[in-house]
């Protein structure tokens, strides 16, 4: 999912509409925006892309100078409109609304524990236990009721929570996912991705700490760390696949970070008996820099075999395995001229069910290649995520099933490497990373979707 937040800036919810564009990436299956006029909170959502919500009529039913939006990318609870965020939470002793990103892994059980003292949820998603949490907590301030409630949190979040006269960004102590925050005029702009400043004129950027809550007042920010059992754990899929090459994140530059995966493969081709191949060619769009880093290594031509329409969405983000296939028809189509009795090296940043890298293989095959190579920009995903990204089911994965060998012939590809975890590591220069879908080890305790990976 991608959080947009806004402190104190003019026309706050235009700012957030702009935001919430530049994240688009991060979940198209409905979006929404809260906002405050400093005295009362109103909220607007929907189904679909940004687009198909907010023009400019909606738009300006939303005053205020604060604000928080959502757009969503649904791994936990369905997509009915009681999940679509923000979540608003009213109450006799005051309101506010909550964009989260991420997943709680004992969501279920402090659910359960609510529901035996008597609350009411009105839908399935993790967001609103959240709510339920700062909600119950009787005694203190708003921001001691926050530092309270995210102590019984397990799991990845990234949050913002917007009162009508202050506004909580709150990071997990694993920093699992990114947020970011910037300066804009008076205020402030809160984001899961630094693409974001840019459109609004973001200044001064930083990320938010693993454990760390920022409070925006108007006597400014205020840094509260919440716990010091503190890791950097960084989603490594948010740089290999997720986040937007002008993102940067952690101070890593999202392209850069392909774009050496790309490097490091081209070297292991070269350290291990060279590379027999006419052309390199990216899956458009994640995977074009690391296509490059592998041509620039390589030497070989970088090459525009795959055009990508950009009318489809992110295939892997529609929920069902039918809407994913037709998805991948639809969106890529191979260039015949430049494809047509090559031998080519197919750079992709990873196969997780096997179907896009499969079809991509006879696309190309079809259009006259005379051989395929593939190279994986990150290591072979053999478990599931917990952590909010759809890998969530391990009959899913080609590779918890499949060594790199079997996979190949699966694809119908000529050879076939990953990166190991090491190589990724050295590549990004960072080893502060989630790996656990390639390794099964989770930063976290997993409580009973634990099981999951038992029965599997
Ligand atoms: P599959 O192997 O499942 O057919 O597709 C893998 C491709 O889907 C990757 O190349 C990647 O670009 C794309 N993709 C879309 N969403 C995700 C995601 O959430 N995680 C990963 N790892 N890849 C994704
Ligand atoms: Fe990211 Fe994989 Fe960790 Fe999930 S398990 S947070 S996808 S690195
Ligand atoms: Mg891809």
């Amino acid at each position: 999912c991608g959080v947009f937040g806004v402190f104190n800036v003019k026309d706050a919810a235009a700012l957030t509409y702009f935001g919430l564009h530049a994240l688009q990436h991060r979940g198209q299956e409905a979006s929404g925006i809260a906002t405050s006029n400093k005295k009362e909170i109103k909220c607007i959502k929907g189904k679909g892309l940004l687009t198909d919500t907010f023009n400019s009529q909606t738009l300006k039913q939303l005053k205020g100078v604060h604000a928080v939006g959502h757009v969503r990318y649904s791994t936990a609870g369905g997509n009915e409109i009681e999940n679509v965020q923000p979540i608003m939470v009213r109450s006799h002793k005051g309101h506010f609304a909550i964009s989260h990103n991420g997943n709680i892994v004992n969501a279920k059980e402090l659910k359960e524990e609510m529901e035996n003292n008597g609350s009411i949820f009105q839908g399935t998603s993790d967001t609103e236990v959240i709510g339920h949490l700062i909600q119950r907590e009787r005694e203190g301030t708003f921001e001691e009721k926050i530092i309270k409630a995210v102590q019984h949190l397990e799991g990845a979040f990234a949050f913002c929570v917007m009162r009508e006269n202050c506004m909580y960004a709150v990071r997990d102590k694993n920093g699992l996912r990114p947020m970011s925050v910037a300066k804009v005029d008076d205020g402030w702009v809160v984001s899961s991705e630094s693409c974001a400043f840019d459109i609004v004129n973001g200044k001064d950027e930083f990320d938010i700490e693993p454990g760390q809550i920022i409070k925006f007042d108007y006597d400014g920010i205020k840094k509260i760390q919440y716990t010091d059992k503190t890791q950097k754990k960084m989603c490594a899929m948010e740089y290999i696949y997720f986040s937007r090459p002008d993102s940067s994140i952690e101070g890593i530059n999202v392209h850069t970070a392909r774009r050496l995966s790309g490097r490091m493969l081209a070297k292991i081709d070269k350290e291990q008996g060279g590379i027999e191949a006419d052309i390199v060619v990216g899956v458009p769009d994640s995977s074009l820099s690391a296509a490059i880093g592998y041509a620039e290594e390589s030497g070989l031509p970088y090459e525009l075999g795959l055009i990508k329409n950009r009318y489809v969405g992110r295939t892997f983000i529609q929920p069902t395995q039918k809407q994913r296939e037709r998805g991948v028809r639809m969106k890529l189509s191979a260039v015949r001229d430049i494809v047509k009795g090559k031998r080519i090296m197919l750079i992709d940043d990873s196969i997780v069910r096997g179907t896009t890298s499969r079809r991509i293989i006879q696309l190309l095959k079809e259009a006259g290649a005379s051989e395929v190579h593939v190279r994986i920009g990150s290591p072979a995903i053999t478990h599931p995520c917990f952590y909010g990204v759809d890998t969530s089911s391990r009959k899913e994965l080609i590779s918890a099933k499949m060594d790199a060998n079997e996979v190949c012939e699966f694809i119908q590809a000529d050879s076939l490497k990953f990166l190991e975890i090491p190589e990724m590591m050295e590549a990004f220069e960072t080893e502060d990373l989630c790996v656990a879908c390639f390794n099964g080890k989770y930063p976290t305790d997993l409580y009973d979707l634990g099981e999951q990976l038992e029965e599997e």
